[in-house]
This record gives C-alpha cells, structure tokens and sequence, in this order.
C-alpha cells in the first residue's frame, strides 16, 4: 500500500499518458511466439540493413586494446571524419547513441508544459510519444493524399506556443522526402524545424540538407548510422546544428554518451565510403525489385520509396490474413495500430533472397 501511494505521488503525471514506442518485434519474441527458430527468420519490421558493418569495421574493433578508457568527450576524430564527410565545419555536429537520443535530447530541451510541436502524419511515432513526457501537445497536420507535407496546413497551425516543426525525409513509414522548397517555406515561419535524415542515403538527393544549417539558425537535421551503415547494434547518429543550439545540446548531454565501440565503427564506416555505399546501391536496386513484387499482388499498392522499406496499402483482403501467411513463412513485417495506417504493412528492403521467399509468402494469400 506504501509503495503504490509512493509511487503515484512520486512519478511525473505526463508518464501516466504516455504510449510507449512500440518498435518492430524483436527476433527472439516472435520466435516464442511462432515456435519458429530464429536462424529461420527473415527480419523485415525494423529497417535494419541486411549487410553487416563493412570488414574493416570488425577488424578496427577486434584490434583496439582501449577499451578500459573513456571515450573521447570532444569525439575529436569522428567529429572531423562527419565534416569531411557532411562538408559542414565540426562546430554543427553533436553525436549521440543513435538518433533516437537526439531527438530526446531536443525535445526535452525546447518543449515543456504547455508548448506544441507540429509534425505530419503518418510519421516516425516517436515524436509523438517524447511530446507528451516532455508535457507538450503535439498538433497534427495530416499529410496530402500523395503523403506531401501541407505546408500550407502547418503555417495555419502555428499558435505562439509552437516550438518545432518536425519533418522525416525520407518519411517513415511513406518513404518520400521533402521538397527544398517546402523546408524553406516553413523555415520562414521562425519556428525550429527538425529534418529527420536517417534514411537520407538511400535517396536520390543523398547529401540531404545539410548544407542549408549554416544558413539558417532555426534548422536542426538528424542523421543515423543504423540503416545504411549498418551499425544499429552499436548505437550511433549525429545531427547538423546550429551553433546556439549545439551549445544547449553539450550542455543538456550525459558525458560520455557514446561508447568507444561506436566511435571506432563510425569513423572506419567513413574511412571505407566506398564499400558501404555499394553496399547501399545494392539495397537500392533491390528496392526496384521488391517494389515490383509487391505492385504484382492484386490486394497490394506499394508506394515509390526513398527509403529501404516500402509502405504498401492491402486492399480487398483482410491484413491480419496476410499477416497470418507472412508469419507461417518466418517473415517479420511492420504493422501498424494508429487508424490512418491500420490496413498497411511496411517491408524493409532485405536480400534478393529475402525478397524471393517474401514473394513466395505473399503469393499464397487468397484474394
Ligand atoms: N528517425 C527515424 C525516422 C527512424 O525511423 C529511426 C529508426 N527507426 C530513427 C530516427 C532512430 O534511429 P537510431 O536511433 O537507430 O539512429
């Protein structure tokens, strides 16, 4: 009885509202749940590249003998290797565990009680979930039928208490980027405009916005190593800040936040550019193929992506049926629970093989 009174009293209310992030199953509790063995899975839910880290990687972790020291605080050598790569000075960059923490870190220092943020749905759910523990109201500008941004939507939206923007591009789950134009009209409103980057490699305009930060001191954009590096295991993003705000960002950060692992495979990820991105036009292509396996299913409507996941609608069946074969198969898809995208299934792009038995899978369902 103690207990329970302590703790209602002691918790922070906005937890009480929360909806935890709820990521794609892990390979372990499907394999529970399905009782098949996880060397038979094929895991598609979680945008995860199928490539491991490059070889050299491996090697530059097996050969550092310092583990038993701190990391680097300024990250001195990685910070340099992202403006070399970034082509922005290394005074924009700030580096976290993965660009989830970032995106935490922002949130928690821009948003509290009573503020709004604006973001544009369907998108990355994380947003929503940071808003509410930070004590904030996130206000939804639905996208267009053909998943724009409206931005004449967000510009009628902003209120005095709108402290962010915040746009995916590539969007998650959608996979379309934005237009320059668009971020630049919404720049304009004063307001911190967050570009979420983490599938910008696999794009068509693959060095993002990036250049337009030192422009601008409302642009934050956030990049991640996890999908076309490779290194979601290790934890590693970064983002392109503005200097007032990197100087909050510093401020706001834990010490040491990112661990000596994680720098290492960073910098020979961008000491060996050229072997990742092969491995990234690889995805790419597969992307093509798997966009056409999908278009071939007359109760599936893929949608073109930007990303390595395609967003595809089913039509004149019911989800849970394919998502019932899917499963027989050993396949992991991302489904969704909010209502706009409750009849979708998103496919992360795999292996040539992963797509065959994939379509194998698919072609099973009665329609
Ligand atoms: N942003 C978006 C849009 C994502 O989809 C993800 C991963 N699902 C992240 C950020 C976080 O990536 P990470 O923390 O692994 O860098």
């Amino acid at each position: 009885m103690y207990m329970y009174s302590t703790r209602i009293t002691h918790v922070r209310p906005e937890l009480e509202c929360m909806g935890a992030y709820l990521p794609g199953e892990a390979l372990e509790s499907f394999s529970t749940r399905t009782g098949i063995p996880v060397d038979r899975l094929i895991k598609l839910n979680s945008n995860e590249s199928p490539f491991g880290p490059v070889p050299s990687v491996m090697r530059a972790l097996g050969d550092y003998s310092n583990y038993n020291s701190y990391p680097d605080t300024n990250a001195t050598a990685l910070r340099a290797a992202l403006s070399a790569y970034t082509g922005l000075d290394s005074r924009y960059i700030v580096l976290s565990h993965g660009s989830n923490e970032l995106i935490n870190l922002l949130w928690h220092i821009f948003l509290s009680m009573g503020d709004t943020i604006i973001s544009c749905p369907p998108t990355f759910s994380l947003y929503t979930s940071l808003t509410t523990f930070c004590g904030a109201s996130m206000i939804e500008v639905p996208r267009t039928v053909d998943y724009r941004v409206d931005v004449e939507g967000i510009l009628a939206a902003l209120t005095p208490s709108t402290k962010l923007i915040v746009l995916c591009s590539p969007n998650n789950p959608t996979g379309n980027p934005i237009a320059e134009d668009d971020v630049l009209a919404l720049l304009v409103s004063g307001r911190i405009v967050v570009v979420d980057e983490a599938y910008v490699e696999f794009s068509s305009r693959p060095q993002g916005f990036a250049y337009l930060v030192p422009r601008y001191p409302n642009l934050v954009v956030l990049r991640s190593f996890s999908k076309w590096a490779g290194l979601a295991g290790l934890r590693i993003g970064y983002g392109l800040f503005p200097a007032w705000i990197t100087h909050y960002m510093l401020r706001a950060q834990c010490p040491f936040e990112v661990n000596v692992a994680g720098h290492i495979a960073a910098i020979e990820t961008l000491a060996h550019l050229e072997c990742v991105l092969a491995n990234v036009r690889r995805i790419v292509h597969e992307r093509e193929r798997l966009f056409e396996v999908l278009h071939g299913q007359p109760y599936l409507e893929p949608f073109p992506s930007q990303g390595n996941f395609i967003l595809a609608r089913v039509h004149d069946v019911k989800i849970e049926q394919v998502r019932a074969v899917v499963e027989e198969y050993g396949i992991l898809l991302r489904y969704f629970e909010q209502p706009a995208t409750r009849d979708f299934l998103r496919v992360t792009v795999g292996l040539p093989e992963h797509t065959d038995r994939l379509a194998e899978a698919l072609a099973t369902v009665k329609s």
